[in-house]
């Protein structure tokens, strides 16, 4: 396979000295000496010229050649008004001439310029043709790259195998998108690749393009995101034009999060510019079907702060979470990276693995490099177990502010808190269904997560459900009360999610018991309710003590209702966290099967 090529400063370089080579060789052809007036008079008086030009300031000729040698040509100032006398001594021949050397200047110049703007024309026209064209949209400077082939494969992605797995259906369908339509299958119209930044997923994707081998439309979503109202939708319009044209084909949309924002959730006075693109990609990801072959590939680190619009079915119906591996997953992808290296054998590759807790590819990827550098400081020649803890203490101190590394006790906190929201909101009506839960670490303040997706997009929400929410969470401290008969600060960010919803019900939604059907917020808000306006209260104190006591009852409510929960699920909690600790994560079914034999 051919590499990518790109235009780089070599091929200016290249080209800029092909014009001065040329330049030299034209202007040789017209290489003429200049001389002293006077020595044009003794070649004149000796007879050595052949042929004069006499123009009003000077004066141009050849000299006579001794049988067939190269023509010498010379040139000097006209001195004498008068020539004609003395050129009749001579047996030159003479003419006089308006202007003499523009020529020359022309051909030496503007020929070999014309001639390198022909290549580079061709040149720019070739590529486009071939593998890594790229075109400007909306005269702008993003640029679009069509790859049809790109050396990369899922062999490159490692530890992520079930969203792989769920990739290589896609890939198929690429492959062969007669085969699916005959079957009557329908593929997602768009795939999102959902999890911690370093994952894997622009690689996933890269790896879905290689193996797939159909072009290939790269564009990040900032580079959606214009000076200018409506250029960023022309863009896209443009973008699923090209990708029409060229299916079966990839769009891939890397961190989509800069475009996807929640509309109404950004600065005062909004986006109008992210949104009429968001907007775009919305009508275009209806307006065309996935028989076409044309996919949707995204990633984003930050699903919650998606348009929900965007995650509606026939848009991005399928979400693939690519989430930090476990140990055996590191371990693969420490082999990925490994067999770019010499490595001393036997390499113990699980103990590595063991010490590792938390990275991502990108760390791990990062550590067998910092490994090498060690190794070639020590000028060894293969790179050995000590390079690796030495470098992973030097990588976990550069993460440390990133990813708090946890001792086992605060392990078994986290371990039953994310249980405690998990199992609550598995035995609420009305909870968003749980997916999954980890406690490999993700960054300070979050030290493992329960997943839930939100089963549709919602406009409208009953009371039963917001307290559903409420009561989700704050499982996760009624876990921690129950097992330890203690709580910890890990559920500071619940108890403000709890209470932000607790707010908005009394505020906003009349839903609080003695307040009525009023509206106490001062300005009206999103839809959402995570966005939370400012602004100063306009109600009287009583009311503000009022509001204050309601929330207080709600949250202290389903804060028992919780605790009720888990203490009838305690034997359920026990055992999943057994299984919690020892495989850092585990998914809903397991939960759910483990509820049902302990009932
Ligand atoms: P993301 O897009 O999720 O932030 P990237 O795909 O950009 O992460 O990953 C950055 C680099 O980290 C990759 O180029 C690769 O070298 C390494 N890497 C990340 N995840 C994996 C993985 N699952 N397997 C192998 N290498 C990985
Ligand atoms: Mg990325
Ligand atoms: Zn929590």
């Amino acid at each position: 396979m051919e590499k990518q090529h790109k235009v780089s400063i070599w091929y200016v370089v290249m080209g800029v000295w092909v014009v001065l080579l040329l330049q030299q060789y034209i202007a040789s052809m017209f290489a003429v000496e200049v001389i002293p007036y006077s020595r044009f008079l003794e070649l004149i008086h000796e007879n050595k010229v052949s042929e004069v030009a006499v123009s009003v300031n000077q004066i141009q000729g050849k000299l006579k050649t001794d049988n067939g040698g190269k023509e010498k040509k010379f040139r000097t100032i006209r001195v004498d008004a008068d020539m004609s006398q003395l050129l009749k001594s001579s047996d030159a021949v003479f003419k006089g001439e308006i202007q003499s050397n523009f020529m020359a200047t022309v051909m030496s110049w503007i020929v070999p310029t014309a001639l390198f703007f022909g290549v580079w024309f061709y040149l720019m026209r070739y590529m486009g043709k071939q593998q890594a064209g790229f075109m400007r949209l909306g005269g702008n400077k993003a640029k679009i790259y069509v790859q049809d082939e790109l050396n990369i494969s899922f062999n490159d992605v490692a530890g992520v195998d079930e969203a792989r797995q769920e990739l290589v259906e896609v890939v198929d369908f690429l492959k062969s998108p007669g085969k699916f339509s005959e079957l009557g299958g329908k593929l997602p119209k768009g795939v999102m690749l959902v999890g911690p930044p370093g994952t894997g997923k622009t690689l996933l994707a890269k790896a879905v393009a290689g193996e797939s081998g159909v072009p290939f439309f790269f564009i990040s979503g900032a580079e959606f995101v214009e000076m200018f109202v409506g250029l960023g939708a022309a863009r896209v319009r443009e973008l699923f034009d090209q990708a029409k044209l060229k299916a079966p084909c990839i769009i891939f949309i890397d961190e989509l999060d800069a475009l996807g924002k929640a509309r109404g959730a950004g600065f005062v006075g909004g986006n109008d510019e992210r949104e009429q693109t968001l907007n775009q990609l919305l009508v275009e990801m209806d307006g065309f079907d996935s028989t076409l072959g044309v996919i949707l590939l995204a990633a984003t680190n930050r699903p919650e702060i998606l348009d929900p619009a965007l995650l509606r079915p026939g848009r991005f119906d399928r979400q693939i979470l690519v989430d930090r591996p476990d140990k055996k997953g590191r371990e693969d992808i420490l082999n990925v990276h490994l067999k770019k290296i010499k490595v001393e054998e036997p390499l113990d590759v699980a103990a590595i693995a063991a010490m590792t807790p938390g990275m991502v590819g990108a760390d791990l990827a990062n550590l067998v490099n910092e490994a090498t550098l060690l190794a070639v400081r020590k000028s060894k020649n293969a790179v050995g177990l000590p390079e690796f803890q030495e470098a992973v203490e030097r990588v976990i101190a550069g993460l440390e502010k990133k990813n708090r590394l946890i001792n086992p006790k605060e392990r078994r906190i986290v371990a039953f808190h994310e249980l405690g929201h998990a199992l609550v909101a598995m035995n609420v009506p009305g909870a968003d269904p749980v997916q999954k839960i980890s406690i490999i670490p993700r960054g300070i303040g979050a030290l493992g997560y329960t997943l839930q997706v939100p089963t549709e997009d919602r406009f409208l929400m009953s009371r039963s459900e917001l307290l559903a929410k409420i009561v989700t969470l704050l499982g996760g401290r009624a876990a921690e009360q129950i097992i330890f008969n203690e709580v910890s600060t890990g559920a500071m960010n619940d108890l403000a999610r709890a209470t932000d919803i607790a707010q908005s019900m009394v505020k906003e939604y009349g839903m609080g018991e003695t307040l009525g059907n009023v509206y106490y917020a001062r300005k009206r808000k999103a839809q959402f309710l995570d966005i939370m306006p400012d602004g100063a209260a306009e109600y009287s104190e009583q009311t503000a003590q009022k509001i204050d006591e309601e929330v207080k009852k709600i949250i202290s409510q389903q804060y028992d209702r919780a605790l009720d929960i888990l203490s009838k699920q305690h034997k359920t909690l026990e055992q999943a966290a057994e299984i919690l600790l020892k495989n850092e994560k585990m998914d809903a079914a397991q939960i759910e099967e483990l509820m049902k034999t302990a009932s």
